[in-house]
Order: structure tokens, then C-alpha cells, then sequence
């Protein structure tokens, strides 16, 4: 039961609503803002977008409409003429589209014209929109604005910078969830169980003489113990969203000839055009970048391991050492057609404590393994035999690669995933505020010390989806997006 005046849902909305009036003092949003909203450089098509109160006076003046007979319809495609406002040439053939506020993704009147991708002609457009009226918009103040005026929220917001940075399709798919609102509604119910925890221990402090009955304190005990549960989950699940998001490196290794170079194209063959950038990698080894189901991975292939060593393979296999210090996964390679040799097993001892793939390849060839022998060597590892040369087995591989970077299988490819670093940070700490809370009112203490942590755990809440977030916060995450979104 909450007293009369206090009911935390209604408080929630006006405080949110309050917050985005207060905030939309910070930023300028009486100005009328335009922008190249695709890539720089000469294409096929541009689109230029424009928000802001004189958006449809500046279509109004720029734009003639083939059709002017015709009602001016929000969302309906015109084509027409871009016209010069200083001389009334023609700059270009082009669509437009007008939205009304508060129906656009801003939710301000807008407009976009869809012209050719000429330099000369999207500058001349840029420079005729603002010499009615509009300036350029800094990077993400498109959906800055869409935050500010409740189109979206923080998560929602962020999102659009992850699916354009997105490097693989999988990528993009956990990005466009995280955009429709998936961690918001998510993290509603865990917001919602806390909120109902503070307001019985609020009442209780403010209303009740002594403390909590300890049946009471019991159900509360027991409702915190299953947020903290379900919390703890999706931290856990989360930890594989980071891999999602930056992807890993992955070496692979094995004696000379065992077929690693060959492992090293096959695993290639497909997407083997992504690019990304992963730091501190030892740059004289041979590297490719993939996709292995989707995850982005960097591939490091290494000089054979050996026992003895001449001084030009010393150097190589210095090289193949920081390798295997740099990746976060390793595929051990070794050759079926060759007996168990003492190097594969010298190979293994060294690298006991990491976390590997063994892949048995050529097995196009007559085995001079046992499968009790392939048992033995792989132990704890997941092992798999292929063939390098042929590309049997290869998908499976990659299927391995993908559940064993997603942990035991408790992770499905449609879970919630929280890829950005800032939320997992805030959920970390909001796991570490419940846990608290749950302690000290497990140890007998006062409702107000729980209180402190069960607040603090809000605000994580609240950071993450920007109903607490502050003009600092906004700004850098706003500053890092591209200009016209
Ligand atoms: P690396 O020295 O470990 O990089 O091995 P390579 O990839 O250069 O391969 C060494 C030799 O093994 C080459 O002649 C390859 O064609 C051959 N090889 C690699 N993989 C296979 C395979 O799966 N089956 C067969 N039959 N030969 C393979």
C-alpha cells in the first residue's frame, strides 16, 4: 500500500517529463538545423534533412513541386525542382518529404530532399537552406533532438550510432533491437521491483514508529533476492554483448605443415571483407579480419611451433608467443595423418590455462589418430576434425568458435543483448547496489541504510535509459556521432 499522494509510476512520468523540459534549456533547439544525412563524396543519391520550426517555410521557398495543384501531404514522396533562392535557377531534379511535428524522427517539422550525390550540388542545397534560416547541425543532434523531445530514449539513442557503426549483420540485428526499445524493456520490470522495495521501506521509515515487522522485512528481502537474481543474469549475458559489439582475436597454431595457413583461408573464405580496428595487435604476423556467424573476428595465423629452434625461427616463433598473448581465442591445429607427435603434446602443455579449440584437420587422409587419442589430447577443449584442404567440417568450426565465445549455451542469439560499455558499466553497478541493499537488511540493520543503496541503484537505472542523465553525459554521447543523424 503506498500513501495517497505518492504514487511512484505518475511520479516517474512527470519527473521524466520535467527533466526533458529542463534539459531542453541546454540545448538549442529554437534553430532550424539541416545536414547531409548519408556518406560524403560523389554517389548516386544524397539526402539532405532539415528540422526544425522553419523546415516546411524553407521546403516552401526552395522547393517547386511538379504536382502544385495537389494538398501538400506529411510522409508522401514529391518530386520537383530545387530552385536557387538568390537567382531562381534550377540546382536539381529531386524527392522531397515534409513531416509535422510532432510526427518525424526528430519530433520536430521536417523535411528531406533526396537529390544527386554531386559535392557541388549537396554544398549549393546546405548553402541555400541556411541562407533561409537554418545553420549546419553539429554530429547527433538529429537524434539528440528525437531524445530531447521523448521520440526515444538514451538506449534508443545510442542504438542509432551502433547500427551504422556496425560491421556484421548480427551486429546490426542486436543494434536494431537495442533501437526499438529491448533494454528498456527489459530493465522496466527489475525498475519496477525496486521501486515498489522503496517505497514499502520509505513508508515504513516515514510512517510506521518502529521498523519493518520482520514478516515484512522477509517479503522485501525475498523481492530484492529476485531482482538481484534476475539482474545477475543478464550481467552475466551481457559480458558476451561486449564480444558482440568489439569482437576477438583469435590465433592459430600448431606444428609446421600441420595445415594452419590452409585452416587460417578456408575460416576467410566467407566475409572476408570486413574491416575494423582492433588495437595493440602485433602487426608482423599475417592477419585477417572475418565474421564468424557474426561476431567480428581478427584472425592472427602463426609460424609453425617447434622444438628446436634455428635463430630465424626463433624470431618467428617470438612472434607467434605474442600471439597467443594478444588473442582471446586459439585454435591448436594438428595433423591426423601424422602419428601423435612429442611437439603437439609440448604445444599443449604451454598452453594448458588458455582457452582453445583443437582442430584435428586433414581428415580427407587415412587417420593415424585414434579417436581415444584425439579424447586424450583435447581433454577439456572442444575439439573438432576437418579438413583444411576440402573445407569439411569448416562450418561446424565456426559454430563451435560461436558457442564457445558465448559461454554454455545459456546465451540464445536473441537474447537481450547489452553491447554498449556504458550500460553493462551502470547494470554492474546496479547489481552491486542491490546486492548491498539485500546485505544490510539481511544483517538487521536500519531500512535507511538499504535505502541508500536501493537509490543509488535507481539512478544506475535511471543513467542508462536518461531519465537522470545530465548535460555532460548527453554531450558525450551525442559529440560521438556522425553529423546528419
Ligand atoms: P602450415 O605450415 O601449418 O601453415 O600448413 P599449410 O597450410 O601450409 O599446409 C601444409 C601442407 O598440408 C600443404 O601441402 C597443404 O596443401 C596441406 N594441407 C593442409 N590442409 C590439408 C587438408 O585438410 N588435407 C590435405 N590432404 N592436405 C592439407
Amino acid at each position: 500500500m503506498y500513501p495517497r499522494s505518492f504514487t511512484p509510476v505518475k511520479k516517474a512520468e512527470q519527473y521524466r517529463a520535467c527533466k526533458r523540459e529542463s534539459l531542453k534549456f541546454m540545448f538549442d533547439l529554437t534553430d532550424t538545423i539541416c545536414a547531409l544525412s548519408t556518406a560524403s563524396g560523389r554517389s548516386g543519391l544524397a539526402v539532405v534533412r532539415v528540422s526544425g520550426t522553419k523546415s516546411i517555410e524553407i521546403f516552401g521557398k526552395l522547393f517547386q513541386r511538379r504536382n502544385r495543384k495537389k494538398k501538400l501531404e506529411p510522409r508522401i514522396v514529391a518530386l520537383g525542382n530545387i530552385v536557387d533562392p538568390d537567382n531562381g535557377g534550377i540546382l536539381d531534379e529531386a524527392n522531397a518529404v515534409c513531416y509535422f511535428a510532432p510526427k518525424s524522427y526528430t519530433g520536430e517539422d521536417m523535411t528531406e530532399y533526396s537529390i544527386h550525390g554531386s559535392p557541388v550540388i549537396i554544398a549549393s542545397l546546405l548553402r541555400a537552406i541556411c541562407s533561409l534560416g537554418a545553420r549546419l547541425a553539429e554530429p547527433g543532434e538529429f537524434t539528440m533532438r528525437a531524445y530531447l523531445n521523448g521520440k526515444m530514449d538514451l538506449t534508443q539513442a545510442e542504438a542509432v550510432k551502433d547500427i551504422i557503426d556496425s560491421n556484421t549483420l548480427f551486429q546490426a540485428q542486436v543494434a536494431a533491437r537495442q533501437r526499438s526499445g529491448e533494454i528498456t524493456r527489459r530493465i522496466k520490470p527489475i525498475k519496477e521491483a525496486l521501486t515498489d522495495i522503496i517505497v514499502q521501506l520509505e513508508t515504513a521509515v516515514e510512517f510506521v514508529e518502529e521498523d519493518l515487522p520482520l514478516n515484512a522485512r522477509e517479503t522485501v528481502s525475498g523481492k530484492l533476492e529476485s531482482a538481484i537474481k534476475e539482474i545477475r543474469n543478464w550481467n552475466k549475458v551481457n559480458k558476451a554483448g561486449q564480444v558482440v559489439r568489439d569482437g576477438f582475436r583469435m590465433a592459430v597454431i600448431g606444428r609446421p605443415n600441420v595445415g594452419k595457413s590452409s585452416l587460417f583461408n578456408a575460416l576467410l573464405k566467407q566475409d572476408r571483407s570486413i574491416v575494423m580496428d582492433l588495437p595493440g595487435t602485433t602487426r608482423d604476423l599475417v592477419s585477417e579480419y572475418t565474421s564468424i556467424q557474426g561476431i567480428p573476428v581478427q584472425l592472427l595465423d602463426t609460424a609453425g611451433l617447434h622444438i628446436s629452434l634455428d635463430t630465424a625461427e626463433g624470431l618467428g616463433m617470438e612472434k607467434t608467443y605474442q600471439a597467443i598473448a594478444d588473442a582471446e581465442a586459439i585454435l591448436i591445429v594438428v595433423d591426423r595423418s601424422l602419428p601423435p607427435g612429442e611437439e603437439d603434446f609440448k604445444i599443449k602443455s604451454e598452453l594448458h590455462k588458455l582457452s582453445c579449440i583443437v582442430v584435428i584437420n586433414k581428415n580427407d587422409l587415412e587417420a593415424r589418430w585414434t579417436p581415444a587419442d584425439m579424447e586424450t589430447y583435447a581433454g577439456e577443449w572442444p575439439w573438432i576434425e576437418v579438413s583444411a584442404k576440402f573445407g569439411d567440417g569448416i562450418d561446424r568450426l565456426r559454430s563451435i568458435i560461436f558457442e564457445k565465445t558465448f559461454g554454455s549455451g545459456e546465451i540464445q542469439r536473441d537474447d537481450v543483448l547489452v553491447t554498449n560499455l556504458r550500460h553493462c558499466q551502470y547494470l554492474e553497478a546496479l547489481e552491486e547496489e542491490m546486492v548491498r541493499a539485500a546485505e544490510t537488511l539481511n544483517d538487521g540493520m536500519s531500512e535507511e541504510f538499504a535505502l541508500v543503496h536501493l537509490h543509488k541503484g535507481l539512478k544506475n537505472i535511471g543513467a542508462i535509459t536518461g531519465e537522470t542523465s545530465v548535460e555532460d553525459l548527453l554531450t558525450e554521447i551525442f559529440s560521438r556521432f556522425c553529423i546528419g543523424k
